[in-house]
């Protein structure tokens, strides 16, 4: 269960926080209006502001944003890096046993039986 937090209240964080190291006239170039369960709050931002913004959210990354898997290109690779969509593992675990799957296959004798002579 996630923390309940304000949005409004950070978005205003942001803002005071931002604002100070506007270089120039700070005028309005965008209104950026936020309705959520705790009412209505609306920003008026300046360029300074809303380009500090932008940039916020793009260097964004989800924290189960784990990357793609190589092997069906799914985004959904769990905390082990293991696809569950196609149960590829990734990383270096995924990529020892790639190579030692690649080389039991190439030499054509397959994973030992363990069977005592
Ligand atoms: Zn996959």
């Amino acid at each position: 269960m996630s923390t309940p937090f304000d949005p409004a209240a950070i978005v205003a964080e942001f803002v005071d926080a931002v604002s100070p190291f506007d270089p120039g006239p700070a005028a309005v170039v965008a209104v950026l209006s936020l309705r959520t369960a705790r009412g209505e709050a609306a920003f008026r931002l300046s360029d300074h502001v809303l380009r500090a913004m932008c940039r916020a959210l793009l260097s964004y990354r989800d924290p189960d944003d784990r990357g793609t898997c190589a092997g069906c290109g799914s985004r959904h690779l769990d905390e082990n890096l293991h696809c569950r969509a196609c149960g590829r593992l990734h990383g270096i675990l995924g990529e020892v046993i790639a190579r030692h799957a690649r080389r039991v296959a190439a030499d054509g004798s397959g994973p030992p039986t363990g069977d005592p002579a």
